[in-house]
């Protein structure tokens, strides 16, 4: 059924697959074995050729099968894979595409994770380009001919900076790259990285998508739009059948059945709960995070605000081009960082906390925690203040938000 409302779709995807008992949840299989009746059914599973059926749960199993394709649907991809977390998505993605000798340019504001796996990266022979992708000519200067992928977030953490998306997508196309955009901060309720060409999508399924914080998973998506008959780092195993599929089949293969980073069925479950009300949450936190955002920046202790919805962010123009809003995630800087502590100790609704997109306002002062281990110098080359405060918006009323910085702003 192809519906266009991204929620009409996620509310009834469970049922395309077959309704269990009347049940409207795809409920959680826990089996980790799954028998068949026949002989030929079982080999037929191990070659491919039997589809919609499982045999060991590190491969999927129904329930995260079930939110594979609803995750699918969001995207509007050609296939999607669910991992334990992000981080197991976007590892699995490096893993499995690049080998010792190819180059990977990478936007240079990316969550910190990704860019610790960057250095593993090298550690195993795969040469890295940190870049400015906010201006796709940067990315366009770094590329060599042994480049075989480009990877960025559709909205940085925590400087809310955006890449020249569609530019960037362009440019892949052109010299037949991986474009890999972790669509985390934004997720298909905000934009569809394959509208800007890209090829693998990431989603990091315990933020927005699960929304609760009670759950960690991550995805990855095709799109179908990349040619990978001319790939080089495909096994020969896998280059079988239909070209469009040889990339997923190796991520599932080799990133999720070898490496073992499987969901859970129970956390995929929760996932799929959570993903009902995606939109009405990403809507309502969206528009909070815009109010706040138009607020501090007239609140005399603070020196700067960074959220793509304002008109004086510098990539307000690509933010309002693609996203249908600019999501939950904002930051803004204190004119006194020495106050940094007593200002947030002062928050009494708001939750002193790492982690993203829950159902309740999250603040982390950025410079003594996240990027701590990144070092002063570090810091100041990618522009992280001391002062520098992360917001991560919640479903709570804005009035009640904004009542409780004010009172918190006091002690700046
Ligand atoms: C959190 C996050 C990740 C990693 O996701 P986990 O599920 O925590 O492993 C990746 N990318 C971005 C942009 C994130 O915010």
């Amino acid at each position: 059924m192809k519906t266009r409302s991204l929620t009409t779709g996620i509310v009834h995807s469970d049922r395309e697959f077959g309704v269990e008992h009347g049940g409207l949840h795809k409920p959680i299989h826990t089996s980790v074995q799954f028998g068949f009746e026949r002989t030929e059914e079982l080999i037929g599973v191990f070659q491919g050729t039997v589809k919609n059926a499982w045999n060991y749960a590190r491969q999927g199993t129904p329930t995260s099968s079930a939110l594979e394709s609803l995750v699918n649907r969001m995207e509007g991809g050609r296939g999607t894979i669910c991992f334990t977390t992000g981080m197991a998505g976007i590892c699995a993605i490096f893993l499995t595409l690049l080998r010792a000798g190819d180059h990977l340019v990478c936007s240079k504001h990316v969550f910190g994770n990704t860019n610790s796996v960057l250095g593993t990266l090298e550690d195993l022979g795969i040469a890295v380009s940190k870049v400015d992708a906010t201006a796709a000519q940067n990315v366009a200067a770094a590329l060599r001919p042994e480049t075989r992928m480009v990877f960025v977030e559709t909205i940085a953490n925590p400087g809310t900076q955006v890449p020249d998306l569609a530019a960037i997508g362009e440019l892949c196309r052109r010299h037949g790259l991986v474009y890999v955009v972790d669509n985390t901060i934004t997720s298909p309720a905000l934009f569809q990285p394959r509208s800007v060409g890209a090829s693998l999508v990431v989603n990091s399924l315990s933020k927005t998508i699960g929304g609760h914080g009670a759950a960690l998973g991550g995805a990855v998506t095709d799109t179908g739009l990349f040619d990978w008959s001319g790939y080089p780092n495909l096994f020969e195993g896998y280059r079988k059948g239909d070209a469009a599929a040889w990339g997923l089949q190796q991520i599932r293969k080799k990133g999720l059945r070898d490496l073992g980073a499987s969901l859970a069925p129970e956390a995929a479950h929760r996932i799929s709960l959570g993903a009902e009300t995606l939109e009405l949450r990403v809507q309502r936190c969206s528009d909070s995070a815009l109010a706040l955002a138009q607020w501090l920046l007239r609140h005399p202790a603070v020196q700067k605000v960074h959220y793509p919805g304002l008109p004086e962010h510098p990539q307000h123009a690509i933010a309002q081009q693609h996203f249908k809003a600019a999501s939950w995630l904002m930051s803004f800087e204190l004119r006194r960082p020495e106050r940094l502590v007593e200002v947030l100790d002062r928050l009494q609704l708001v939750v002193k906390a790492t982690g993203l997109g829950d159902t309740r306002t999250l603040v982390i002062p950025v410079a003594p925690t996240i990027f701590w281990e990144a070092g002063a110098e570090a810091r100041a080359e990618m522009g992280i203040a001391d002062g520098l405060i992360r917001v991560s918006l919640g479903l709570e009323a804005i009035d009640d938000l904004i009542a409780d910085f004010e009172q918190a702003l006091q002690a700046a």
